[in-house]
């Protein structure tokens, strides 16, 4: 899953970043409202957390831009303020969800699983293929019940793959939904990356689910 991170509160920033970064998110940060806009508009993220005052344009103004262009991508608004007025104009404008400062970071984060759920199953939290499960509340994955152990980056790739089963998927996908903007799309990260889950996925199976489409990108299908 990758986020788009709209605060121009350093600290806060970092402490989101951070955070989501450990639970295998793939995180960019932008400090300023019309770099967001900007950002917001070119990249496909699955979700965007967007603080309401901001130097250039403010949080509702972002908001309301994105859904006049027909962005569905769920935001989740921040603010310094509890303030009732606050609430429900960043709700009129079309975010998905409110949040105020501070927060704790678990009710942060489940209020980002809630949104970043498959579209049309909001209450499924485990994906299953074949044999291979995987929580996405405590990130647990096992396959015909033994337990496998992934990083976060595996995690948030094997994840990706899962939401995608039976369709195939592109490097170019992978490379903006997984990793952030300083990755780098020429590297062979994502070859390296998809090897890496293959062998704890599918080894000692003689069914394997994680499959190469030259040329194109990888499947998952069970
Ligand atoms: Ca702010």
């Amino acid at each position: 899953m990758r986020v788009l991170l709209i605060e121009d509160e350093k600290k806060v920033a970092s402490f989101i970043r951070r955070g989501l970064k450990e639970k295998g998110f793939a995180v960019d940060v932008v400090h300023d409202g019309e770099k967001g806009l900007f950002s917001a508009e070119i990249n496909p993220y699955d979700l965007i957390i967007l603080d309401i005052m901001l130097p250039g344009k403010d949080g509702i103004f972002i908001c309301r831009q994105l859904r006049k262009k027909n962005i569905v991508t769920p935001i989740l608004m921040l603010t310094a303020r509890d303030d009732v007025e606050d609430k429900v104009s960043g709700l009129d404008s079309g975010a998905d969800d409110y949040l105020t400062k501070p927060f704790e970071f678990a009710e942060f984060l489940a209020r980002v699983r809630a949104l970043t759920r498959r579209k049309g199953s909001p209450k499924i939290t485990t994906l299953r293929v074949a044999n291979l499960k995987l929580d996405q509340v405590t990130h647990k994955v096992t396959r015909a019940g033994k337990e496998i152990d992934l990083t976060a980056t595996e995690y948030s790739l094997l994840e990706y793959l899962m939401l995608n089963a039976n369709q195939v998927v592109t490097r170019t996908m992978i490379s903006e939904h997984v990793w952030s903007e300083d990755f780098d799309s020429f590297s062979n990260v994502i070859n390296v990356y998809v090897n890496y889950v293959r062998k704890k996925v599918d080894a000692g199976f003689s069914e394997p689910l994680i499959h190469s489409i030259r040329g194109t990108g990888y499947i998952l299908k069970g």
